[in-house]
């Protein structure tokens, strides 16, 4: 075996950016454990790997230890979309604490690299804008989406613990909002919810006045930014904003799809959810320095594949897993 092949294992493997990040590692010939529970996922996300001899799939919940002899481990799982985190704010709360604990003690058993896959709303609703990773956030500790913005901020307060303390070999990424194929149809987020309406011809549903802003970035940059990441020299640990800094008005992107679309849904207005970031958009000059990243893919062109997804696939087989869509 070259030396370049590791042992990997990526918790929430079976979700939206695990599936794709097993896709990448498995093609580069490393030897991939793909852990999940299926709180948001489905095996049918990774069907197309279990018959790869360098691919395993094992159905566990990362808020219980595992021992497992690794040399890289990418933790992404937890919900990421506000329906599937507010379901249960708890376990959220406990997969995002626990579940840390759990792969940074495994890597300090194994001397393994490991990577959290943070969030930009560890920036809460932001007073600073574009946002650079030095500044500190606004978020609401009480609020309805405190149990995953917190639970994120205490989760690289760890990684940056063990870091300290213990010398794990350790990256954080504060990810900006990704979409792309295998997005859940019914998770709630934008752009899965926008294009699900336009292609069943309902309304589209606008959240407060749709003057809000998001930078929206593909899925195949963003795993490519986690990839070179984890592969940064030693001394750089993050925290680094990963995200496509084109910044769109929810009313812009509602339109955007609609012309994609070709669909002739109408707009309709909802009220703003609570604590609803007004703006948001990362300042990628140190993704830029130190990973030579930066995203690639337009927004019409990801949202063109991605409509292309959703037409392809048989709604029937998403079951919601919360009312929140
Ligand atoms: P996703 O919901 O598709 O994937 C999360 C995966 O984790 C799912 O397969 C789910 O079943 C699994 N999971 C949840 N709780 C678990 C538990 N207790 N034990 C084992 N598995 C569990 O979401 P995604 O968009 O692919 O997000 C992946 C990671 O990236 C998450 O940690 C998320 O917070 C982070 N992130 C994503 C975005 C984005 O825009 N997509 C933005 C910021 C951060
Ligand atoms: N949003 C919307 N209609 C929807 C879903 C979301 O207008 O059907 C808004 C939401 O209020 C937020 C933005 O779109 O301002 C992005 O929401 P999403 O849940 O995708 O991500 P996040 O708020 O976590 O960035």
């Amino acid at each position: 075996m070259s030396g370049a092949l590791k042992r990997i294992l990526v918790t929430g493997g079976a979700g939206f950016l695990g599936s794709h990040l097993c896709e990448r590692l498995v093609e580069q010939g490393h030897d991939v454990i793909c852990l999940d529970n299926f709180f948001t996922s489905q095996k049918s996300n990774v069907a197309h790997l279990l018959d790869r001899p360098n691919f395993e799939l094992v159905r566990h919940d990362i808020t219980l230890p595992i021992f497992l002899e690794v040399d890289e481990i990418y933790n992404l799982a937890c919900p990421a979309a506000p329906g599937h985190y507010q379901y249960n704010p708890i376990k959220t709360m406990k997969t995002s604490v626990m579940g840390a604990i759990n792969v940074l003690g495994m890597a300090k058993r194994c001397r393994a690299k490991v990577l959290q896959a943070s969030t930009s709303e560890v920036y809460g609703d932001p007073e600073v804008h574009p946002q650079p990773e030095h500044y500190r956030g606004a978020v609401n500790p009480i609020g309805p989406r405190a149990c995953y913005d917190e639970g994120k901020r205490a989760a690289e307060t760890l990684f940056m613990d063990y870091h300290r303390m213990n010398g794990v070999n350790v990256r954080i990424v504060r990810i900006f909002n990704t979409y792309g194929p295998r997005m859940h149809p019914f998770d709630g987020r934008v752009i899965s919810n926008f294009i699900r309406q336009a292609l069943a011809g309902e309304p589209l549903t606008i959240f407060g006045d749709g003057s809000q802003t998001r930078s929206f970035c593909y899925r195949d940059d963003l795993i490519e930014g986690m990839i070179r990441m984890m592969g940064a020299d030693d001394d750089f640990v993050g925290p680094v904003n990963l995200g496509n800094p084109t910044e769109f008005t929810i009313r812009e992107l509602a339109e955007c799809i609609l012309e994609l679309t070709g669909s002739r849904s109408r707009l309709v207005f909802q009220p703003l959810p609570a604590d609803d970031p007004r703006q948001r958009r990362p300042d990628i000059t140190l993704a830029r320095q130190r990973l030579g990243w930066e995203p690639r893919v337009p927004l019409r062109e990801g949202l063109i594949k991605t409509i292309e997804w959703f037409r392809s696939i048989d709604i029937r087989h998403y079951r919601p897993p919360t009312p929140n869509y």
